[in-house]
């Protein structure tokens, strides 16, 4: 490794609606006009285009070169630079897909087969598309980071998150994604080979590192665990200063473990009162520690009068052991309390690399792959619901996508050469 660090080079490549086509090529011969045609299109999405730090906001835009793209059939590409910073960015039609020969349309029903759970081989079966071809296109978008396009999208940074891991398989070895979540969007997944804290915390760092380029002052304030070990202890490395909580949900499940022995009937009737204990500590407004304390006492001592010291003793021991991490979520009401949905979204990414598991040769970029199911994961809407129909977990966090087109969001957001406009100050 040498001594200078590379500087990070900006890929400044911009995705523009041409409308169509034949729009897009009379506009080539027009340079005046295509030039306006792509800061017109700029201001309609209400982003801006990603200028060197040094560059004071607002630099001109003119055109700076062309080049053609053979791989694109002969299709020339514009690039155009700002006149004061010198950034070049390149205008990606949106008919076209970096790095790729794909259509956009037919990528669009390879991406939403695969991210609702079909097969590669069934995605080979309704489009023209190998299943190579997705691999390499999920691969393609998972070449931008999940951090940069979601503060694209106007999100601040999470302050607080749920970290979470998932032991997986890929090929035959065993593999853990080390995931960070907040609400319903993923700020990152990651895979390690090994199951250390330290396998973890170099993983889940690339977040942290990611995270204070956009903002060296970043804090997290609290993070929810399931106690695994490597994930609570990575927490403690990267974010020295957040509450570390343990997930309510999980503590139920592990209930019955401690009631070994004990008739399954008996330990379904226990798992009901806990259940309804955590629920009405949570609903409490203000003293919920005290509550949570007091009513957990309450439990062991019940435990003891209908199953027995011995397992009344077990469960105090169980309580003393993990009340701290329960108060922490207790504590601070904007933390996070459960991780079900990351459960859920887990065990979808899961079969998604159990069913690509052949293509991940040692040269294969499980991290790219993982990375474009998280942007897929994100931006593609979710909800049939009344409430927040047809919006992506990006809009259901608060954040803003371009257009109401999940497909070219993505296109947009993942090609690297916007920034989102800093909202109007609030009065
Ligand atoms: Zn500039």
């Amino acid at each position: 490794m040498g001594q200078t660090a590379k500087p990070t080079r900006h890929n400044r490549t911009i995705t523009v609606d041409f409308h169509d086509e034949t729009t897009y090529l009379a506009l080539l011969d027009t340079p005046h006009a295509f030039v306006e045609f792509v800061l017109a299109f700029i201001l309609a999405i209400s982003f801006q285009l990603l200028h060197k730090a040094s560059c004071s906001e607002g630099g001109h835009m003119t055109r700076h070169s062309h080049y053609a793209r053979l791989r694109l059939g002969g299709l020339t590409i514009w690039r155009i630079q700002c006149t004061t910073c010198k950034a070049v960015f390149t205008v990606l039609p949106h008919f076209v897909l970096r790095y790729l020969k794909m259509r956009p349309a037919v990528a669009r029903d390879a991406l939403l087969a695969t991210h609702g759970g079909l097969s590669l081989e069934w995605c080979a079966v309704i489009g023209p598309i190998s299943p190579m071809a997705v691999y390499r296109l999920v691969c393609a978008f998972g070449r931008q980071r999940l951090v940069p396009v979601l503060t694209r999208c106007g999100l601040p940074l999470p302050r607080y998150i749920l970290a979470d891991e998932k032991h997986s398989k890929c090929l035959t070895d065993k593999v853990y994604l080390p995931t960070i979540v907040s609400g319903r969007v993923l700020w990152h997944l990651g895979s390690s080979a090994s199951k250390s804290a330290m396998a973890f915390t170099e993983s889940s760092g690339t977040f942290q590192r990611t995270a204070l380029q956009h903002d060296p002052s970043y804090q997290v304030r609290g993070a929810l665990t399931d106690g695994f070990d490597s994930t609570t202890k990575s927490m403690r490395t990267l974010f020295p200063g957040a509450r570390l909580g343990l997930c309510l949900r999980h503590a139920l499940n592990k209930l019955p473990d401690k009631l070994i022995g004990v008739s399954a009937s008996v330990r379904q009737g226990l798992r009901a009162p806990f259940h309804t204990l955590l629920h009405r500590c949570r609903q409490r407004t203000s003293l919920r520690v005290v509550a949570l304390g007091q009513r957990l006492r309450h439990f062991a001592n019940h435990i003891t009068a209908t199953v027995g010291a011995e397992h009344g003793e077990r469960v105090r021991h169980w309580v003393q052991a993990k009340k701290a991490g329960w108060y922490t979520v207790l504590a601070d009401p904007k933390m996070p309390a459960m991780s079900t949905v990351l459960d859920q979204a887990h065990n979808a990414i899961d079969r998604k690399l159990f069913a690509m598991k052949g293509f991940h040769h040692p040269a294969g970029n499980q991290a790219a792959f993982l990375t474009g199911l998280a942007h897929l994961y994100n931006l593609i809407p979710y909800q049939r619901r009344a409430l927040n129909a047809g919006k992506c977990g990006v809009e259901v966090e608060g954040g803003r996508v371009p257009t109401s087109d999940w497909m070219f969001n993505l296109q947009i957001l993942t090609s690297g050469g916007y920034q989102c406009t800093p909202a109007p100050p609030h009065h």
